[in-house]
């Protein structure tokens, strides 16, 4: 029997660290790709995704969208193409068919990025194939433990080249 692989994980110590972590995730994203940040209120499921949206060159402040199920902001990818990010909490919704409301399926099939803060609470309702990130304390207050688990080939294909690249974000 094959030995089953460690999970892909990263850490981090400070909030600027987890940022920093968000910009080079954002590095090794392509157009259509689906990512799940779940971890509980505080972990920094918000301020990865400023990193994120910083490393595709999004001018200006991205909220948190606590009160706003969806917030859409225009990146720029590496070559310089227009690449939108569709920044999803679903926090406040409490059924399936406020995802066919908002529009779910149609963005996150539009050729974006698509990043989904408490995926958990629709887990059957999200699309197949995406990264899943589990974002947990650390051994310090300021400490992030960020653990990835890649559904599908593209996504494992992301986190190998991830690993080259990730070696320390603080
Ligand atoms: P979430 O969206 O998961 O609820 P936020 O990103 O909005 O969380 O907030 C995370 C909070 O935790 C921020 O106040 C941030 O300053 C703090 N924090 C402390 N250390 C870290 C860290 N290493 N990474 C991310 N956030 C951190
Ligand atoms: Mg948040």
């Amino acid at each position: 029997r094959e030995a089953e692989e460690p999970p892909l994980s990263f850490e981090t110590t400070s909030p600027e660290g987890t940022h920093t972590f968000g910009e080079i995730l954002a590095g090794v994203l392509q157009p259509g790709d689906v990512l799940c940040l779940a971890g509980d209120l505080g972990a920094g499921k918000t301020l990865l995704t400023q990193g994120i949206t910083a490393g595709l060159k999004v001018a200006g402040q991205v909220a948190s969208p606590t009160f706003t199920v969806l917030n859409v902001y225009e990146g720029t990818t590496a070559d310089g193409r227009d690449l939108p990010i569709y920044h999803f909490d679903l926090y406040r919704l409490e059924h399936p068919a406020e995802l066919a409301e908002i529009g779910f399926d149609h963005y996150v099939d539009a050729g974006g990025i698509a990043i989904i803060e408490w995926p958990e609470k629709f887990a059957e309702f999200l699309p197949e194939k995406h990264l899943w990130l589990s974002l947990k304390q650390g051994e310090s207050a300021t400490g992030r433990v960020f653990e990835l688990l890649p559904v599908g080939a593209r996504y494992r294909e992301l986190c190998e080249e991830l690993k080259q690249v990730a070696h320390s974000c603080d």
